[in-house]
């Protein structure tokens, strides 16, 4: 069975029926906290490096020597404008341009920067431009990555996969999430309504520092609206009401010292844009994805390298202790792989994962809800694995379990395995855990399970969960 996938939409309906709303009074400008953070700034630096790797390999770099000296200038400019309390002198901001149509920009942690030729041939000015790139900026100047990592207590494999759920996360929007970058897209968007705000803010600001005017982050909205919303970009993610954050970033600007004559339409930036304009189109960053070979197309998961057989050994009674470096550990069989997501690990034989997924093993992670409490949000999960394993149909209801102590459900699925061909056996069991659930599936044919099913108990009695 494949992992549930996860998928929030991005878009910016509301926008035009929402920007009539007021601002809200704000006295001086906008303070921001820098978020609690328990990484080191290294760790930071070395995050973006590798998930820059990543990125690099995966999507085509547009290697055109005076576009990219165009951005480096309109980015060094932006950095160079970075109040001086957001600096951060180990890190090392730079920029590239992705040859895909979306109008997108990414930023990594530590300063790597990747910004769609799609992006510029969108912005009416270069200050629109130079919007998105101070808001992504802000994001990598604020440390919000690791912060998010601070605050989720994640049960990947913390820092690990971070990278890895960056360089996927690159790609924001319903096409990732069609391509199974769920679990990277889910992560992008919990940037909360705070870090949004804060990137806001601060973007404006080092706009305003830069001889920008930083209304041209707020039309940058507009732009998008106004050329169909759906390919909307990380920092246009539907956390903040895409409205209210038009007028708080209008209402900011009210705060700021901006030049008297801005910079907006420069002879650079027609001439980049005609330059992009006048190449071949680009793809989309969904359609690259799609000719990516198996395996990178998800970037929280490995099992897609794994080729599927039917001769695979049983579970060993041997034991190997995991941890997922945080508050998850469980004791797993020796002669299985471990393939660290998002938020999430499936444990598998060699010759039972690939790229649809596992036909033996386990799943365990956990799934942030809607706070409805254990059942409600067990319900919601079980039917969210339902429709990313349609052949799969739920056996009966749910029966008391418990998790590491802890009270929970647990319910059976089933149904005829597209891979195997045979009746698979899907067991699901779920426990509140830090505002969500943890859950811990097991997956087995079912003319198997008999030699499966005391690996799967002393594994599920192994589970320990901390907070
Ligand atoms: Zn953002």
């Amino acid at each position: 069975m494949r992992k549930s996938l996860i998928a929030k939409r991005l878009t910016v309906s509301g926008l035009a029926l929402t920007m009539w709303l007021l601002p809200l009074a704000v006295a001086g400008q906008t303070r921001i906290v820098t978020p609690k953070n328990k990484y080191k700034v290294q760790d930071d630096i070395k995050l973006g490096n590798d998930a820059a790797k990543q990125v690099e390999q995966q999507f085509p770099i547009l290697n055109d020597a005076d576009a990219t000296r165009y951005l480096e200038r309109v980015g060094n400019r932006l950095v160079a404008a970075i109040p001086p309390e957001y600096q951060q002198p180990a890190f090392d901001y730079r920029f590239k341009l992705v040859n895909a149509s979306d109008i997108n920009a990414f930023a990594l942690p530590g300063g790597p920067m990747f910004v769609d030729r799609g992006m510029i041939q969108a912005a009416r000015n270069e200050g629109e431009m130079a919007g998105v790139m101070a808001h992504e900026i802000s994001h990598v100047a604020l440390r919000h990555a690791t912060a998010q990592a601070t605050k989720q207590n994640s049960v990947g494999n913390q820092l690990g996969v971070i990278g890895m759920i960056l360089g996927g996360a690159i790609l924001g929007g319903q096409a990732g999430a069609e391509l199974g970058a769920a679990g990277a897209m889910a992560w992008m968007t919990k940037y909360s309504r705070e870090y949004e705000t804060q990137a806001d803010v601060l973007g404006a600001r080092i706009m305003a520092n830069a001889g920008y005017d930083p209304h041209d982050l707020a039309n940058m909205f507009k732009t998008i609206a106004a050329q169909g919303g759906s390919r909307s970009p990380e920092w246009l993610s539907d956390h903040p009401d895409p409205g209210n954050r038009y007028n708080n970033i209008n209402h900011e600007a009210t705060l700021l010292n901006i030049s008297r004559n801005p910079i907006k339409i420069t002879r650079d930036f027609e001439r980049i844009k005609a330059r992009l304009q006048s190449m071949p189109p680009a793809r989309t960053m969904a359609e690259i994805q799609k000719n990516a070979p198996a395996g990178q197309a998800n970037g929280t998961s490995t099992t897609g390298r794994g080729s599927y057989s039917n001769n695979i050994p049983f579970p060993s009674s041997r034991m190997r202790s995991y941890s997922n470096g945080g508050n998850v550990t469980m004791n797993v069989p020796t002669n299985w792989q471990e393939f660290p997501g998002t938020n999430d690990v499936q444990f598998a034989p060699e010759g039972a994962y690939g790229d649809q997924g596992i036909t033996r093993g386990v799943m365990a992670g956990y799934y942030q809800g809607q706070n409805a409490g254990l059942l409600r949000e067990t319900q919601d999960y079980v039917g969210q694995l339902l429709q990313g394993n349609s052949y799969l149909s739920q056996r009966g209801g749910y029966s008391r379990a418990y998790i590491s102590g802890r009270q929970g459900y647990s319910t059976t699925l089933s149904g005829r395995s597209p891979i195997t061909n045979r009746t698979e056996i899907v067991t699901v069991y779920t426990t509140l855990f830090n505002d969500g659930l943890f859950y811990f599936i097991t997956v087995v044919p079912s003319d198997e399970s008999s030699a499966y099913s005391s690996a799967f108990r002393s594994m599920m009695s192994s589970v320990r969960l901390a907070n």
